[in-house]
């Protein structure tokens, strides 16, 4: 395989939007966010929490959902596959927990299917770990047991016969699997439009389409600006610029506190104010879908996945391999197989601004033929009956990575910055300081992040900002009393 480069780009790159100083008649905002399914989930606990302040969700496309959270497997992980310590594995399992909940406050379709892993005699170390590890794991902050006995994580280990009673398709050579019965399958759709109307719904909650952020600066407020001119916001915060539709013109708002959960534009808002040394690459690895109607999978009623393979460039903290995953109707489809794009170059203009095609990823969205036979390939390994010819394509969708193909375990990573760290056009705009007014980046938000979307909500709002406004609070507190 080549070697396949990170795409180091920074938001509004070749500097055509400049810092608009923030002005008294600004729209401000207590909070803005992106619109995929962290950005609503978190979106809405914040007009839960704090319901006398502004959430403005600004997505970029004229519905929520429209990249990696309308392009995945649907699956509700049960939490089998991460480090115990990882925020993957604490918010796969709290969330987990969460998510069923809400399905059913919410009506919300979905179905506890339950999931093998499936094992040649060569893999059954692999399973065997796995089950003893999730013996291991304690239940997250804020989570209780279900019920008294409540494992956090069930696994049963069972031999191939019993798989086959489960799953009479399965191969003759897969001699154990590991079940699974707290895995499922959601209509993610559903999920998003209820964060949506719980938004709508409430007093403090926005959201706008159609309008792209292209440009986020830190604001100290009036003390910026030497001199500034009357009028200027005295509160610190975030300027974030967006554009609406096709418009010439582009607006400005302070908000507070930013939320940016771009997903796989994630570092591109901190890329714009970091140096160029700190940049944080972008790795984007595609999995392709094909559903399936053929023979050989006459009995399926389950999630069936293979092992990963254990390999230094593949394996599962990279993908969990070509499965097989049903949708609520019972259809059956293969995938997300791994396959990683290689971005454009950025082009460096002679005056050092830069061209960078951070879309590139969107022209391999449309699934084709190629991939087929190797996941054909792969599926017979547990399922010899399939046929290449009932395999079709379906979709694609992107993940997006932090590490590329050489990289081992890479954690979803909940970063907090504070207007005081960055300097604005080259020119350092405070101490360095750590207060108020965060911004917060989500990135890496790869599986399992829509089953983990209700405890990274919890995460954010009830820990890291709730916390930020009880100081504060606190603060103000303690400056009227002297
Ligand atoms: C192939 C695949 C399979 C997966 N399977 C599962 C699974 O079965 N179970 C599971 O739990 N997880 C799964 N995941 C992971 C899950 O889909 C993601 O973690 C989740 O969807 C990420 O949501 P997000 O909101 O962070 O990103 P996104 O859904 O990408 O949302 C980000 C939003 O930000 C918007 N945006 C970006 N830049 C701007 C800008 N400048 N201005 C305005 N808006 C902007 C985008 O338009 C987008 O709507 C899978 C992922 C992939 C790729």
């Amino acid at each position: 395989m080549s070697k396949i480069r990170g795409l180091a780009a920074a938001l509004n790159g070749n500097g055509r939007y400049k810092l608009k100083a923030s002005s008294s008649n600004m729209v401000k905002s207590s909070s803005r966010l992106d619109d995929g399914v962290i950005g609503l989930a978190i979106a809405r606990r914040l007009a839960e929490r704090f319901p006398s302040k502004t959430t403005f969700v600004v997505e970029r496309h004229p519905a929520a959902g429209q990249e990696t959270s309308a392009r995945n497997s649907e699956v509700i992980h049960a939490g089998l596959y991460y480090p115990p310590d990882s925020l993957k594995m604490q918010f796969c399992l709290r969330g987990r927990q969460l998510l069923y909940e809400h399905c059913k406050n919410h009506s919300i379709p979905f179905r506890k299917t339950g999931k093998l892993v499936v094992a040649q005699d060569h893999q059954r170390a692999y399973i065997e770990n796995l089950h003893a590890r999730a013996q291991q794991l304690t239940w997250p902050p804020r989570s209780k047991p279900e019920s008294s006995s409540g494992s956090v994580l069930p696994t049963r280990l069972i031999a191939g016969d019993e798989a086959r009673v489960l799953e009479p398709d399965l191969s003759k050579n897969i001699v154990a699997a590991l079940w699974s019965p707290e895995t499922g399958i959601i209509d993610s759709h559903a999920l998003m439009t209820s964060f949506e109307k719980d938004i709508k719904d409430a007093e403090g909650g926005a959201l706008v389409y159609s309008t792209r952020v292209v440009r986020v600066d830190p604001w100290l407020g009036s003390s910026q600006v030497k001199g500034s001119p009357s009028g200027e916001v005295a509160e610190k915060g975030w300027v974030v610029q967006t554009v609406t539709g096709d418009a010439e013109e582009n607006d400005a708002m302070l908000a507070r506190t930013v939320i940016n959960a771009s997903g796989l534009a994630g570092p591109m808002v901190l890329n714009s104010l970091l140096p160029k040394d700190l940049r944080i690459p972008m790795y984007y690895a595609r999995g392709s879908y094909a559903s399936y109607k053929g023979p050989g999978v006459t009995y399926v009623s389950h999630l069936i996945y293979p092992c990963p393979g254990t390999g230094r460039t593949e394996h599962g903290f990279q993908s969990l391999g070509t499965h097989l995953t049903l949708d609520l109707e019972g259809n059956i489809r293969f995938g997300p197989d791994l396959d990683w794009l290689d971005p454009p170059p950025i082009r460096e203009n002679p005056d050092g601004t830069e061209e960078a095609d951070t879309d590139f990823w969107t022209k391999h969205l449309v699934p084709d033929q190629s991939r087929l036979k190797l996941m054909h390939q792969a599926v017979s390994e547990y399922l010899p009956e399939i046929s290449l010819e009932g395999l079709q394509p379906d979709y694609c969708g992107v993940r997006p990575k932090l590490v590329g193909p050489d990289g081992g375990f890479q954690d979803f990573v909940l970063r907090t910055d504070y207007p005081e760290t960055f300097t604005t056009n080259g020119v350092k705009v405070g101490s360095g300081a750590q207060g108020t007014n965060p911004m917060i980046t989500l990135m890496g938000i790869e599986s399992p992040g829509l089953t983990s979307s209700l405890a990274i909500a919890e995460k954010v709002v009830d820990d890291m900002l709730y916390k930020e406004d009880e100081a504060k609070a606190d603060k103000a507190e303690e400056k009227e009393k002297v």
